[in-house]
């Protein structure tokens, strides 16, 4: 049985085999919530006595806990003590910098949102000020509560950034940044590592999360700019970082609108993207806001019946299904997701619909999907991998620290 615990279990160094099998194991009780010994040893390859030698450690060190019981299918009238992961052995913190409802997260080792905090007040233009409010936000989560601070792995931030940005120096347009050096003073001033992920990639690794067979996937994020990131062959690809197969700047007409980032006509950021749906609707005089209010109020006026912004959504929406025949051509992948808060509305997905009927496509909903995946779970989903499942977390971090 294939497990999607590989995808974040292969290429990245750890100090030997034991600790290789204490994150394998650990990774595949808390995907599956609860799971006996001996299927773990099924899923897992190791002996039946390695997995208890394993899990009685981690059972002692508090990572695991015994749960209830459950007859053993098979062995008639046996019955099998279930493993699974503590949630309060350790705590992680997501923060989702969009120009769309920015949120902290505190969850705990399971993925359970304890605790958010709003940032929709802060003006993302004022860096210094910003990540000063920020980093107070993170110290009131963690202190409202009351969250041991050994306990606290490491923060997870999920970003709407643009072409250019590194882990180190971020920039986004719809921020307003330009080479802000986010992780540094988040971890100067917090103590505690941070991971940085483009929002794409972010939704799409909490998308791979709840699959149970990895498969290739391409998504796509249209807010009100637009990010793609891909899984293939095993691996994440990062636009950001590689530009690889971005559609941002595909041409889908050549008499469409200028576009001020590539110089050329009709590319899929005039056409598709919510930047373009703002530049639309303000030929039909709407009140000037900020690019995101007036995204905002687009999206409640197409939901609630609009004809005229309802057709904007949906004509949008058909330039995004042809981009979709120009991915399903260039990387065939098995399955292509949908996100964003343009993405997911209504009319726009209905024009996707329409334009891939049009071109031929049979059963569109077996690889087509639109994700219901919010920024702020993504967010926490970079964090989780990463301090909890991967490369940084120690899984002796614990015990050393409680024995302190
Ligand atoms: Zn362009």
């Amino acid at each position: 049985m294939e497990t999607n615990s590989k995808i974040f279990l292969n290429s990245f160094p750890v100090p030997g085999i034991r600790n290789i099998n204490k994150k394998n194991l650990l990774n595949l009780i808390s995907r599956a919530g609860t799971i006996s010994r001996s299927q773990l040893a099924n899923i897992s390859g190791l002996t039946p006595p390695s997995v208890s030698k394993i899990t009685r450690v981690m059972i002692q060190d508090g990572i695991l806990v015994e749960q209830g019981t459950i007859d053993s299918t098979g062995k008639a009238g046996r019955k099998e003590i279930n493993l699974s992961v503590n949630p309060e052995s350790a705590y992680v913190i997501g923060i989702s910098l969009t120009a769309n409802r920015p949120k902290i997260v505190l969850s705990n080792a399971v993925g359970e949102t304890l605790d958010t905090k709003d940032l929709s007040d802060l003006k993302f233009s004022e860096i210094d000020k910003t990540i000063g409010q920020i980093i107070s936000r993170v110290k009131d989560i963690v202190f409202d509560n009351s969250i041991d601070k050994k306990k606290l792995l490491g923060i997870g931030v999920s970003a709407a950034l643009s072409l250019g940005s590194t882990e180190d120096v971020l920039f986004s347009l719809p921020l307003g940044w330009k080479g802000v050096s986010l992780r540094d003073r988040l971890e100067k001033e917090l103590n505690l590592p941070v991971k940085i992920e483009a929002r794409a990639s972010a939704l799409l690794k909490a998308e791979i999360s709840q699959l149970e067979i990895p498969k290739d996937i391409y998504l796509i994020n249209v807010a009100l700019n637009t990010g793609v990131s891909a899984f293939i062959g095993g691996g994440i690809f990062n636009p950001m970082l590689n530009g690889f197969g971005s559609i941002s700047h595909l041409i889908l007409d050549e008499n469409g609108p200028k576009c001020l980032d590539c110089g050329r006509k009709g590319c899929f950021e005039t056409l598709a993207s919510g930047i373009s749906l703002v530049k639309f609707a303000e030929t039909l005089k709407m009140k000037k806001e900020s690019k995101d209010r007036q995204l905002h109020n687009l999206i409640s006026q197409a939901d609630g019946g609009n004809m005229k912004i309802k057709k904007l959504f949906f004509n949008a929406g058909k330039y995004l299904g042809q981009a979709i025949d120009s991915i399903k051509i260039l990387f065939n992948p098995s399955m292509l997701i949908v996100a964003g808060e343009v993405g997911r509305q209504n009319d726009y997905a209905e024009g996707v619909n329409f334009k891939l009927n049009e071109l031929g496509y049979k059963n569109i909903e077996n690889f087509l999907r639109f994700s219901q995946i919010t920024s702020e779970e993504a967010a926490k989903s970079v964090a989780l991998d990463e301090f909890i499942f991967a490369k940084s977390f120690d899984v002796d971090q614990l015990k050393i620290a409680s024995d302190r």
